[in-house]
């Protein structure tokens, strides 16, 4: 469920009118609605009542600072692949303590970063790492908390460019070698073990990928444990799954998923992260564009917008859906056509959907992609000279720009000449 709806045949973002921000921002431009973002953090937050635990946004999925403070607000801990992301968070006020560092090749300038900075736990992911956070904080006099992110070798039947938990991908270490690495990390005097660390992939339909990798971190805690490891924290990832559109099948929900946790993982009393990203923030954000031109072509008719494919990469990256609605509402039962719906950048892979029907759309008309909030504007870039796109952050009746378009000034000062030319 998402606060984007027809009200008096015009979109509203809760209660403004798309089109009355497209007015004052210009197009193109992502908006985000304070009250999804709440809804869908709390989704998770009550799917795991009456355990212990803490939902660590993964704010790869869209990091404006806005955004982060919103959810911090709610009580949120982030989860940082970066040193960037790492800032990003403590600029928006997180504490360090509620700050979980997941990513293959963590360097040692963000391992000394996060160590001074405050961290809950380091999710460590090979055995050179491993030894490299251990030099690091004994160099800074200081223990790590860590992790150890398993590969559970389990197929998350999803797009295969995000899927991670089969033995084939780069992440984290083979969850047959986890007794061995524990011991390494035993020994090392710089790390202090906390916990198992597991994510399988991203965008999930199913709840069985999970169960099956949740069983195996189930009984490798047992293990763990045996073996003297004080195992008290479980980080289960991110990636359940949002539905892109209204039709197909609805992926499972936090609830469902939130039981699951609590059957598989209940009895062994840890404390429990998860790391959702994509279902936060995903359907709680729209990107806003208006139509160029509409251009007839030879069997098929394009719809030309001013958005393209470096404010939205998923579709050409993914071939991922999103569904394209007008903001000014359709007549009931107005008659669809086909359409390719493109961007104005110079592949042809800036293409967002082919052969789409769409409701009578001609040159001037905005239209909205829904579920672009997750993967949208992080993704974006300023390919072709095109200027990052606006972030617009809704709350009831107001809205702010949270991120602004920058001036072609801006953009063409960040060159440099050197002094020789
Ligand atoms: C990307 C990622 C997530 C978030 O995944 P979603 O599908 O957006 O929920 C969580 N944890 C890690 C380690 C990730 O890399």
């Amino acid at each position: 469920m998402d606060h984007f709806l027809y009200r008096n045949g015009q979109l509203f973002a809760e209660d403004v009118p798309v089109a009355e921000i497209a007015e004052a921002v210009g197009t193109p431009f992502y908006c985000y609605s304070t009250a999804t973002l709440t809804r869908h953090f709390r989704l998770f937050d009550e799917a795991l009542e009456g355990t212990e635990h803490l939902v660590c946004y993964a704010m790869k999925a869209a990091s404006n600072q806005a955004i982060l403070k919103t959810l911090a607000a709610l009580g949120a801990g982030m989860d940082v692949v970066s040193g960037g992301e790492y800032a990003r968070a403590r600029a928006a006020g997180v504490p360090g303590e509620r700050i979980v560092f997941s990513g293959v090749g963590k360097t040692r300038e963000e391992m000394r970063q996060a160590l001074e900075g405050g961290i809950r736990q380091f999710n460590v992911e090979s055995e050179p790492e491993m030894a490299a956070l251990n030099a690091v904080a004994l160099e800074l006099g200081v223990t790590a908390p860590i992790a150890v992110r398993v590969n559970p070798d389990v197929d998350a039947k999803t797009h295969a460019k995000i899927a991670t938990g089969k033995s084939e991908n780069k992440f984290g270490i083979p969850i047959a070698r986890a007794r061995e690495v524990y011991a390494e990390a035993a020994a090392m005097p710089g790390l202090e073990v906390v916990g198992i660390d597991v994510h399988i992939g991203s965008q999930l339909t199913e709840l069985e990928p999970f169960r099956l990798a949740y069983e195996k971190v189930a009984e490798l805690t047992g293990v763990l444990r045996r073996d003297g490891h004080d195992i008290r924290r479980l980080d289960l990832g991110g990636g359940l799954g949002i539905p892109y559109t209204r039709s197909n099948d609805a992926p499972p929900l936090p609830t469902e998923y939130g039981q699951l946790i609590k059957d598989t993982l209940g009895h062994l009393g840890c404390e429990i992260e998860i790391e959702p990203g994509r279902l936060v923030v995903g359907n709680a954000g729209i990107l806003v564009s208006r139509v160029i031109y509409r251009k007839s072509g030879e069997g098929r008719d394009f719809l030309i917008l001013d958005a393209a494919m470096n404010d939205l990469i998923r579709p050409a990256m993914y071939d991922a859906h999103h569904d394209i609605v007008p903001v000014q509402e359709p007549a009931p039962g107005a008659e669809q056509a086909p359409y390719d719906v493109v961007g104005p950048v110079c592949e042809s892979g800036d293409t967002f959907a082919r052969g789409r029907m769409l409701p009578p759309v001609g040159e001037g008309d905005l239209v909205a992609f829904r579920s672009a909030g997750a993967y949208g504007a992080v993704m974006s870039s300023e390919y072709n000279t095109r200027p990052l796109i606006p972030e617009v952050l809704v709350h009831e009746h107001q809205f702010a720009v949270i991120r602004q378009r920058p001036t072609f000034d801006e953009i063409i000062k960040r060159d440099t000449i050197p002094e020789w030319l």
